[in-house]
């Protein structure tokens, strides 16, 4: 991470974090290990890139080998915990939106509990992010990885199908302005709450270009410390799409950078990833699970 002087007061927000977690750290990337325990299924919202998916082979987000509850995930933990000295971050992604799922919090609960010692950490579309906040402040998550694709709702629009929430779907710029505003403030609930942000950003070269420096920007100002900025992995209504060249995703990291640090070693694991993501990649190490 190259480093700039309009942002080093963010570095110094997640310095911390730098060795114990291998992606907020270039060290820690290639030495530090994370594991994802699959027990969030549902989404609250589609984006238009997406199709979760029950599979041992495929490597990317959104698919998990299987759904753990949350005894089955404690006990998947407990047997890597025995067999691997060098993990250190427990998280929740997916492989639908942490934040939708009861199981998500039950989880984490319990290991916050047996291992205090573990950094959790969590990924989410931010839908809900701003209303449990306080509750993942409380059950003791050091890092929430929120994704934003647009500021702008037309543009969003093209993004996301739709959007459910308190019971109604929306569609359109409608859905992509709900979803963004709440973004927007979850990344404030939680940054207030002292735990430290990175956006995600999926870079679509034929419709969120522009956006890349809007949402650093805005990111930035709401108190969010690091942007991954990932390739996209052209699947689902967005199949016949292109993904970007290494130069255009050069490009709008440099373009970013002018507000908030960037992370460039992103694998975009599956949700039941497991091991050193520098070593290891986006795999799991494990195919065995344990359901409880
Ligand atoms: S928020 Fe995540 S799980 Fe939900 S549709 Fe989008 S990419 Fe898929
Ligand atoms: S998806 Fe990227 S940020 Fe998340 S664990 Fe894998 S390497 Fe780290």
């Amino acid at each position: 991470m190259a480093s700039n002087p309009k942002w080093a007061g963010i570095g110094a927000k997640f310095a911390h974090l730098t060795a114990v977690h291998p992606c907020f750290g270039v060290k820690a990337h290639y030495k530090v290990a994370r594991i994802h325990l699959p027990v969030a299924p549902r989404c609250n919202i589609q984006c238009n890139y997406c199709i979760r998916k029950i599979d041992k082979c495929e490597h990317r987000p959104g698919v998990a080998a299987c759904i753990l509850n949350p005894k089955g995930a404690v006990r998947r933990l407990e047997a890597e915990i025995k067999s691997n000295p060098d993990l250190k971050v427990v998280g929740i992604a997916g492989p639908g939106d942490s934040l939708e799922n009861p199981a998500t919090f039950e989880t984490l609960a319990i290991v916050k509990k047996r291992w205090p010692g573990l950094i959790q950490c969590l990924s989410t579309n931010g839908l809900l992010a701003e209303e449990k906040a306080d509750e993942l402040r409380k059950l003791g998550v050091r890092t929430v990885t929120v994704t934003i694709n647009a500021i702008d709702p037309k543009v969003g629009a093209k993004i996301y199908d739709w959007v459910r929430y308190k019971n109604n779907v929306y569609r359109g710029e409608e859905a992509a302005r709900l979803l963004i505003e709440k973004q927007l403030r979850g990344i404030e609930a939680l940054t207030e709450g002292g735990i430290v942000v990175k956006i995600n950003t999926v870079l679509i070269p034929s419709i969120n270009m522009e956006e890349i420096p809007k949402i650093a920007e805005e990111a930035a100002k709401r108190g969010a410390s690091l942007m991954n900025i990932i390739p996209l992995i052209p699947i689902h209504k967005f199949s016949k799409l292109e993904g970007p060249s290494c130069g255009e995703l050069e490009m709008s990291r440099a373009a970013a950078e002018r507000y908030i640090p960037q992370f460039r070693l992103c694998k975009q694991c599956r949700a039941d990833a497991c091991g050193v993501p520098g070593l290891e990649g986006r795999k799991t190490r494990s195919t065995e699970y344990f359901h409880g």
